[in-house]
């Protein structure tokens, strides 16, 4: 099969001889429809983060965002009549083992034996690949592939919203408009939010995410922009006549917007920290306040169990993603695509691989 191989920072290659996979007994094998390039596999082709297989290196083919169609079911899924060849499908990339002491209490993003699909073992930019088949999901049959392909960072966002607990009329404050932060946006207002604040630097991202239901927009890096805020605590003090969000979400790696996100929460608010900031990083807790508040303050992980909610919003609707989907590169493409989605050349926002 055609797939790009990456080695190490820099060095993939394309290749059209690459062995096709074989489905063990408790696996499909997918032809790939479409893969979404993450911010994580720019990561892994430019070095700043290592893979998760053994030596942190390759050979290993990236990609975790995919959807395809089924061309092989093994033994286990075939007798469970779960699958066919033809079949529309998502995959996890999270390949959990629904056995360790974790798995089973529920929390399958934590599981202690996983792999994951272009991380640790191999993904979708290429022409084919295998998944277990628990990790398998079918798509909806009014999503296309290219929509499908978003369901991974859905899945993720759900999760997020579920810790986060939105009820009706709350002020929510979400950080970051990227995929992730721009379907928040669409699940909370789904989940009954009254006010959705969205704060990035970008304009033509949060442009975007007022389209997409954000109800004021505030960009705190760009001094030219009509959305500039310099003030994000004071725009909510106003919003809100002084009782500040009921809640706030981070989905930027950026620790001044999880600094904000605690400085402009209320009375038993709940923070969620999404966003991947870097190793040595810290952020500081206004500890008195926080507890004279009650607040909670939570992280979020992956997405344990959240996946088929995440189609049901995809679904009905409840989450457009066709506006997220920014840019199509062929597999042979790829380098250009992960160099287009670093520099942002044209306005990125989720690129895809169609194979
Ligand atoms: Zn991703
Ligand atoms: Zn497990």
């Amino acid at each position: 099969m055609k797939a790009q191989i990456f080695y190490e920072p820099e060095k993939m290659e394309y290749v059209t001889d690459a062995p096709d996979p074989q489905a063990a007994q408790d696996e499909v094998v997918v032809n790939v429809k479409a893969c979404g390039i993450c911010g994580s596999d720019v990561a892994y082709y430019y070095g700043m983060s290592s893979l998760e297989t053994e030596d942190g290196k390759g050979p290993l083919i990236l990609g975790h965002e995919f959807t395809g169609e089924v061309v092989e079911v093994g033994e286990i899924p075939r007798e469970l009549g779960l699958f066919q060849p033809g079949d529309r499908v998502v995959l996890d990339p999270v390949q959990y083992c629904n056995a360790c002491e974790i798995c089973k209490r529920g929390y399958v993003n934590l599981c202690e034996t996983k792999s994951v699909l272009g991380v640790s073992t191999d993904g979708g930019f290429a022409e084919q690949c295998k998944a277990k088949y628990t990790a398998v999901h079918k798509l909806p049959e009014n999503v296309t592939y290219e929509q499908g392909a978003l369901t991974e960072p859905l899945a993720c966002a759900t999760y997020a919203l579920q810790n986060m607990g939105v009820f009706p009329g709350d002020f929510v404050v979400i950080f970051g408009p990227g995929p992730i932060g721009l379907m928040a946006v669409q699940l909370v207002k789904a989940a009954g939010a009254g006010t959705v604040l969205l704060v990035g630097t970008r304009d033509y991202r949060l442009e975007l995410g007022r389209q997409l239901g954000a109800d004021v927009i505030c960009n705190t890096a760009d001094r030219s922009s009509p959305w500039y805020c310099d003030d994000v605590k004071a725009k909510v003090e106003e919003l809100t006549q002084g009782k500040m969000a009921n809640k706030a979400l981070t989905t930027t790696s950026s620790l001044d917007a999880m600094h904000t996100a605690l400085d402009i929460t209320g009375r038993r608010a709940v923070i969620v920290f999404f966003g991947l900031p870097g190793d040595k990083d810290r952020v500081e807790v206004p500890v008195l306040d926080s507890i004279l508040w009650d607040k909670t303050i939570r992280f979020s992980w992956l997405a344990p169990l959240t996946w088929p909610s995440a189609l049901s919003a995809l679904g009905t609707g409840k989450v457009n993603a066709e506006p997220l989907i920014s840019g199509q590169y062929k597999l042979e493409e790829l380098k250009r695509g992960l160099a287009e989605v670093k520099d942002r050349v044209g306005n990125p926002i989720k690129a895809l691989v169609v194979p």
